[in-house]
């Protein structure tokens, strides 16, 4: 697949285009993240901010110094995970993809903190915390 790319929450009241190719498709093992998206790690492709627009409205609440995760403000889907420092970049769960296919991950990070019956795709580059 390549750009662009689409996607929305449950209800199809956020909705999300981005235009360029993402930097980077990751899955995340960390423990903020499986609370913030009720799942057993997050799957996310990460774009720059310019090239990517979202629509509806979104509840707002950071799980750390660094990240805010925004839901659907009426169906919950957590959608976006928006990085505060620079450059300005939006995650959107994988999850949320209207071809659930369209985007693979690359790599797997905070292994160190993954679940221990959650899979892990032994082809792929694996992190004990965030990538260097
Ligand atoms: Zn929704
Ligand atoms: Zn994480």
């Amino acid at each position: 697949m390549t750009a662009p790319y689409e996607g929305g929450c449950l209800c199809g009241q956020v909705r999300w285009r981005a235009t360029a190719e993402p930097a980077n498709v990751r899955v995340c093992h960390c423990r903020n993240c499986r609370r913030a998206v009720g799942g057993p790690f997050f799957a996310r492709a990460v774009f720059l901010a310019h090239d990517i627009e979202r629509t509806g409205e979104t509840t707002r609440w950071p799980t750390s110094e660094r990240v805010d995760r925004l839901s659907c403000a009426r169906c919950g889907t957590p959608t976006f995970a928006e990085p505060k420092d620079p450059p300005a970049r939006l995650g959107v769960a994988l999850t949320s993809l209207d071809d659930p296919g369209a985007l693979v991950p690359e790599a797997h990070t905070w292994v160190s903190e993954k679940l221990a019956w959650a899979p892990l795709d032994p082809s792929l580059p694996r992190f004990e915390k965030g990538p260097a």
